[in-house]
Parts: structure tokens; C-alpha cells; sequence
């Protein structure tokens, strides 16, 4: 049973990679960023703000498998309320047991914030995947106007800019490398070449946990 824990910052092609790798090893994959935008997006429905520690506990205990499945947590306005909502231990508490249970029951890839320092420390394989801000807003900014979305890329960036100070610089589970993750910098990289490069660092992690297996 095989856990891949993916960080990093917004918009680094996390999920694109993440769900590569997940096929490719034949792992349940799971986004634990929906995690945070469905508590986001039930806390501005009710009315209530992302701020409020009460409402956004009170909606990520009430997360159900359809509120997962939205198709309208990506917008903007969603995107910088789950960040707030992260910022909460509350909240965040709340969705541990989730996480570690989906992992925990056949194995999984996981994308996230502090999925290899605090979901998974023990994870088998650790990958913090970065790419300049521009980059990634570029990257971003290229979704939304495939979706039909005209939002100009001054807002993408400063969105991005916003989400990664705000997680970083939170005093619950920041967003920060795992000292033994391996570092992926896809500044530059299209998503095939970045998939066959973190899947070359699974295979030379994975066979060297298998070597210490076996030598026991
Ligand atoms: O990954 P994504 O951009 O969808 O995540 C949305 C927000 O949820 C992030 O900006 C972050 O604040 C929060 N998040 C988190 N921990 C995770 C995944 C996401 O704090 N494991």
C-alpha cells in the first residue's frame, strides 16, 4: 500500500500530475484542496463569512460526497474563501480523519498543502512540485479562458500571489517542503515531461524502500 504525498503552492500543475501519477501506479487519488473549497463554498451560501470559525467548522463537518463533486468550486471568489477557511485548526481538524482514511484504505496519491508534513509525515514518497508565479498564473489563467471565463491575468497573479502568502504564512499546517520531499520545479516543463520526471523520482524512491526491506 503506496502513499504519494503531493505540496506546493496554487496553480503549480499539482492536480494534472497528481492524477497522472494516480493512473499510472493504479492509486485512488484524491484533491485535498476540494476538501477546503466545498467548506468554503457551503459557508458563503449560508451567508456566513470564511472568516468565521463557527460556520466553517459547522460546514466542513457537514461536507457530504455530492458538496465534492460540484463543478463551481474553482471561481475566484471560492478559491481565496478556502484559503481563509484553511487557515481555521478547527477546520482543519475536521478534515484529518477523512484524508488519512481515504489513504489508509488502499493506498493513494494526494494533493494538498501539508499532505507529507502533517496528513501523511510517513508517506512513501514525498513530492513538493513549485513553478515561478508567473507560471503559474499563466497556467491558471489558461484554464479559466478553456472554461469560457474572461478574468484578466493581473487578477490571476495577484490571486495566486494572495493564496501562497496567506499559506504560507498561517500558524496552521503552513504550506512548507517536507524536508525529505523531492523538489519539482516545472517552470518551464510542459505536463508530460514533468509526469515522466516525478514518476523516474517514484520508481528510485520505491526501489530503494525495497532494497531496505529486504536487506532487514
Ligand atoms: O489546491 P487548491 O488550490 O484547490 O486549494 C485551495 C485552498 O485550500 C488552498 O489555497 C489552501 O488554502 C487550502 N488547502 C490547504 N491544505 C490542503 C489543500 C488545500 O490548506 N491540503
Amino acid at each position: 500500500m503506496m502513499i504519494v504525498a503531493i505540496d506546493g503552492p496554487a496553480a503549480a500543475g499539482k492536480g494534472t500530475l497528481a492524477k497522472r501519477l494516480a493512473a499510472a501506479l493504479g492509486l485512488p487519488y484524491l484533491d485535498t484542496g476540494i476538501l477546503y473549497r466545498a467548506t468554503a463554498k457551503r459557508v458563503l451560501e449560508a451567508g456566513a463569512s470564511p472568516a468565521d470559525a463557527e460556520a466553517a467548522l459547522h460546514a466542513a463537518r457537514a461536507l457530504t460526497q455530492s458538496d465534492l463533486q460540484r463543478a463551481d468550486l474553482r471561481d475566484a471568489a471560492t478559491s481565496a474563501a478556502a484559503s481563509q477557511v484553511a487557515s481555521i485548526p478547527e477546520v482543519r481538524q475536521a478534515l484529518l480523519d477523512f484524508q488519512r482514511h481515504f489513504g489508509n484504505s488502499h493506498g493513494a496519491v494526494l494533493d494538498g498543502r501539508d499532505i507529507g508534513t502533517i496528513i501523511f509525515p510517513h508517506a512513501d514518497v514525498k513530492l513538493f512540485v513549485t513553478a515561478s508565479v508567473e507560471a503559474r498564473a499563466e497556467r491558471r489563467h489558461k484554464e479559466f479562458l478553456a472554461r469560457g471565463e474572461t478574468v484578466n491575468l493581473a487578477d490571476v497573479i495577484a490571486d495566486v500571489q494572495a493564496r501562497d502568502e496567506a499559506d504560507r504564512t498561517r500558524a496552521a499546517a503552513p504550506l512548507m517542503k517536507a524536508p525529505d520531499a523531492e523538489l519539482i520545479d516545472t517552470t518551464g516543463m510542459d505536463a508530460d515531461t514533468a509526469f515522466t520526471h516525478a514518476l523516474d523520482v517514484i520508481r528510485r524512491k520505491t526501489a530503494k524502500l525495497e532494497s531496505k526491506t529486504f536487506s532487514l
